[in-house]
């Protein structure tokens, strides 16, 4: 059997799609500026929204840049071959973590 065919194709497809919609809503974050601004006739509560919004938007990108290099972590396990074995103790993570987390580096007892 081909590795591009079963189970880590799928999670190969699955991985490179996570890549590029984690990398463009990056790229979206970098865009946007979001940082507060105290200028013109903005009141203290409106600048304290601001920057919870701020706070908020930081936290999704660091978020989504931390899973993207778990995602390109996984990847490179893909390619290595070593995909789906838990980088901790080596059993093979069950499928349904990985449906639901394709870039799980650890099994559930490992990431506990
Ligand atoms: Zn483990």
């Amino acid at each position: 059997m081909t590795t591009d065919d079963g189970p880590l194709a799928t999670a190969k497809a699955q991985l490179h799609q996570l890549e590029q919609e984690l990398s463009h809503r990056l790229e979206e974050t970098d865009q946007s500026d979001s940082r507060p601004k105290m200028d013109s006739a903005v009141g203290r509560l409106t600048f304290m929204d601001e920057y919870q919004q701020h706070q908020m938007a930081e936290h999704g990108r660091r978020n989504a840049e931390s899973q993207l290099a778990r995602v390109r972590a996984a990847l490179v396990r893909v390619e290595d071959g070593t995909y789906g074995k838990c980088a901790r103790c080596g059993i093979d993570i069950p499928p349904e973590r990985l449906e639901y987390m394709p870039e799980a580096p650890f099994c559930i007892q490992c990431q506990g």
